[in-house]
């Protein structure tokens, strides 16, 4: 068995059931993808536009790509209908954006929204004020060929646990909120897209049901 597969199983068997794996294969090559699509892994998730575009092609259809890093607004209309979730809409101005591609495309695109809870100030994605604002607004209703799946969101990058925690749960209060306020009318917003290698355990316990988990699996990236 590779190394690759080694690890994919080893997680999956720490994982909760309602817990969706998503396997972060960002600068890894096609034969990595590959050990962790014979060893069953079917959900990748990737960061770059070109990358993914290259990617597709080469590997088996049933895969499930999401779109996990900053979408720059010149790149929305390549990557439409190539993704099974688009991870990463962090402005309001961007799920315009993926919404008239989408329908000049004639395909519906999912899409999870980032928001923003964490110390970093370069991170992308939603303050929690500028989230409810978007729903009171009714901004949602807008929105002809895109779905709004959930949330996704990053910890701050620290050592301190009680912090990390603290920012899932907040990221998670908040798609309980929206949850409640806007439910009936959104159908599919069921994700909290939370927790990487380092951090994932902690966000399972804050109500995570998705993990995006790349080292753990891959080993470390070469940027
Ligand atoms: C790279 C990345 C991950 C995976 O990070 P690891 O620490 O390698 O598990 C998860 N989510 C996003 C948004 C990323 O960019």
């Amino acid at each position: 068995m590779s190394d690759i597969a080694g690890s994919l199983l080893q997680l999956k068997s720490e994982i909760p059931k309602h817990v969706e794996l998503v396997a972060v294969s960002k600068f890894h090559p096609i034969t990595a993808l590959e050990d962790a699509y014979a060893a069953g892994q079917r959900i990748f998730g990737e960061s770059r536009v070109q990358e993914l575009l290259q990617k597709i092609p080469q590997l088996p259809s049933d895969i499930r790509w999401h779109f996990i890093g900053h979408l720059q607004t010149n790149k929305v209309r390549q990557i439409i209908g190539k993704t099974w979730l688009i991870e990463s809409a962090d402005s309001e101005k961007l799920i315009d954006l993926i919404d008239r591609e989408s329908s000049r495309a004639a395909v519906t695109t999912r899409i999870l929204m980032q928001i923003h809870v964490a110390a970093e100030e370069t991170k992308f994605g939603f303050s929690p004020e500028e989230l409810l604002d978007f729903f009171r607004r009714g901004k949602y209703k807008d929105l002809k060929a895109t779905r709004i799946c959930g949330v996704m969101g990053m910890a701050t990058n620290t050592d301190d646990e009680r912090r990390i925690r603290e920012d899932f749960h907040h990221i998670y209060s908040l798609y309980h909120q929206i949850s409640s306020d806007y439910g009936n009318e959104l159908v599919d917003f069921k994700i909290v897209s939370m927790g990487m290698s380092d951090d994932w355990k902690i966000a399972v316990e804050e109500g995570s049901n998705m993990i995006r988990i790349g080292s753990r699996i891959f080993g470390s990236r070469r940027y």
